[in-house]
């Protein structure tokens, strides 16, 4: 798996944010979730804007730690979990979208951890900051959780800017992705997330010609990216890939988002089902709207 990137990881270790031992929300069933730190896009509604960046240790953050969990070592910065709070003061005081907590993890670690849930989980989640940015840990993972779990599925939460490279690296042992689709229109997709989405609709087609595409996540904002034309438009295109594919409808939240120079609004639970019906107009999606 030496092709695959491994930007701010090993193949035998990752840049891990942090792990959820149990969550329904990452995939099917009961699933342990593995956060990973950095990421490729830069979405205006980001809610976890910590982990786009990796730290470059440069200290501001330990100014505003006032139980010593933040120290500074041979110019990095360490973080002493014992002696940490919760407050996450130190995230809120970074100006680089990154946090001091984000920690190589060997799989060995995060194995050890999987290990204590694993009779109460249905799989294991990758997701992030962008778990393809370290997709030769991610193969190291999920071929360690294979060959102890086989029972376990191994899925990735992405946002799908991905190349074929990296699908091909991580297909013997990636069950399934959940692929976030911000915008079909290019030019908004630019605004919203930095990037262009040629990557993320190739992701799609690729995934679920293989079969390996659990859900299309669309997040919606009102006024933004929510008009009919749009998401006809985008009905229409995923109709064409897959006509009962499953949809999740994300309707915007603000909580943990950046200030942002567009205005970024939650829809109303009506115009949440208005999505989902002009997307039903389309085809027999298998909708879930949230
Ligand atoms: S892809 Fe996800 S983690 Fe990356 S910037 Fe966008 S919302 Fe944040
Ligand atoms: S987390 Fe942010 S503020 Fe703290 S040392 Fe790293 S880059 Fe600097």
């Amino acid at each position: 798996m030496s092709t695959l990137p491994l930007s701010g990881s090993s193949a035998s270790a990752g840049l891990v944010t942090d792990v959820i031992e149990f969550s329904v929300v990452d995939g099917p069933g009961n699933r342990f979730v593995v956060f990973l730190q950095g990421c490729n896009f830069d979405c205006l509604a980001c809610h976890n804007p910590y982990t786009i960046k990796e730290c470059i240790d440069c200290g501001i953050c330990l100014d505003v730690c006032t139980t010593g969990a933040l120290t500074m070592v041979a110019d990095r910065v360490v973080w002493t979990e014992s002696l940490c709070t919760g407050t996450d003061a130190c995230i809120a005081a970074c100006p680089y979208d990154s946090t001091p907590k984000a920690r190589p993890q060997a799989v060995a670690d995060v194995m050890a951890r999987i290990r204590r849930a694993s009779g109460f989980l249905s799989g294991v989640t990758v997701s992030g900051g962008e778990a393809t940015q370290q997709a030769g840990f991610v193969h190291a993972l999920f071929s360690a959780v294979k060959a102890e779990f086989p029972r376990l599925t191994c899925f990735v939460d992405s946002n799908g800017a991905a190349d074929v490279a990296v699908w091909d690296g991580l297909d013997d042992v990636m069950d399934a992705a959940m692929i976030d689709l911000k915008c079909l229109d290019d030019a908004l997709h630019v605004q919203l997330t930095g990037k262009s989405n040629r990557e993320v609709l190739s992701s799609i087609e690729l995934l679920a010609k293989r079969g390996k595409l659990y859900e299309v996540r669309l997040l919606l904002m009102a006024g933004l990216n929510d008009s009919d034309e749009l998401l006809a438009q985008t009905g229409r295109w995923l109709a064409g890939i897959d006509p009962t594919m499953r949809i999740k409808v994300i309707g915007y939240r603000a909580h943990g988002v950046r200030p942002s120079a567009l205005p970024l609004v939650e829809p109303t639970a009506a115009q949440r089902e208005h999505y989902a019906d002009v997307l039903r107009a389309e085809a027999p999606f298998d909708l879930l709207v949230i």
